[in-house]
């Protein structure tokens, strides 16, 4: 449960997952403050990390730093894809993974699952860099759970996203085992899925389960990690997992040139950053075991 603030020109974030440890950004303006069906809302404008999306009292996204995760998050499982054409983006609203997946010609169709409208009716008004993309012809919007989703859409997805808050309220059921083996099923057999993988200094627990949920269900499980300093302890894990035995989700598919780097502009991601993110620090890969 969150308990953070605005507090005397200061946002603090704290949560009891992390007991003792806040972070805090200095406000210079709030933008949205309020309720939607599914959570607390609140948007402001931050004096150094730019626009900032707070969901229950957790931040979700900077101007600033959002392009760590969300580069990460879509191109880990696209570049291991040889031909993703539809891609499943779960969670999401605010549209940085949308963004991302669009970057890939190929990608005929994004459909995303948010639960929730008002996530990304402020997103387009606050967020536009991240969100404008979902105006996008090859992008359908279906607003809904993305646990039920799943079930009812099999072997049709080349590639599934969940671009998940902390497993909290709607988003608890995005991280139980039950989800993951939807998930497979909604995948085409040679399908990839990349998940949130949570904060390694927090949440070692969690992903160590996570791991083990995801390798009884999946013949390919790995666990990547980058650098994201608004959120809890500031590294991000990701979860990738494909139904291929023969897949080689370490090994990026398509070298990007530099050229290729700057139009896409990706300023995070890039093939050799794909295969440095699996070194796990040694102390992670002690609880995690070797994926
Ligand atoms: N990148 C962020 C992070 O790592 O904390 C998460 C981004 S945020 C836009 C995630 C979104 O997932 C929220 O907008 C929330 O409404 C949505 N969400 C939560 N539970 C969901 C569910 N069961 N189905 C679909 N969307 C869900």
């Amino acid at each position: 449960m969150s308990d953070s603030r605005l507090d005397n020109g200061w946002f603090r974030e704290e949560d009891q997952s992390w007991p003792g440890y806040s972070i805090s950004l200095k406000v210079e303006k709030i933008l949205f403050q309020g309720k939607s069906e599914f959570q607390d809302i609140l948007v402001f404008h931050s004096t150094t990390f730019g626009v900032v999306l707070v969901l229950n009292g957790i931040i979700q996204c900077t101007e600033r730093d959002e392009f760590t995760y969300q580069e990460m998050i879509a191109h880990l499982p696209l570049n291991v894809h040889p031909n993703p054409q539809k891609v499943l983006v779960i969670g999401g609203g605010d549209g940085g993974v949308v963004r991302e997946v669009l970057k890939y010609e190929s990608v005929q169709n994004v459909v995303l699952c948010e639960i929730d409208q008002k996530v990304i009716d402020v997103s387009q008004k606050f967020l536009p860099t991240m969100a404008s993309c979902l105006d996008n012809p090859r992008v359908t919007i279906h607003v809904g759970d993305g646990i039920a989703y799943v079930k009812d859409h099999l072997s049709e997805f080349d590639v599934i996203i969940t671009d998940a808050p902390d497993p909290i309220g709607v988003a608890e059921g995005l991280y139980e085992k039950a989800f993951y083996q939807d998930m497979k099923n909604a995948l085409k057999p040679d399908g990839v899925m990349c998940c949130q993988g949570e904060t390694p200094w927090f949440d070692l627990p969690l992903i160590k389960r996570m791991l083990t949920d995801c390798r009884s269900i999946f013949p390919c499980v790995a666990y990547a990690v980058g650098n994201t300093p608004t959120y809890t302890g500031g590294l991000m894990g990701y979860m990738l997992c494909s139904s291929d035995l023969k897949a080689k989700l370490k090994q990026p598919l398509r070298n990007f040139t530099d050229e290729q780097l700057r139009r896409m502009n990706l300023r995070y991601y890039s093939p050799e950053m794909h295969v440095a993110s699996f070194t796990l620090p040694l102390h992670i890969r002690e609880t995690v075991g070797d994926v």
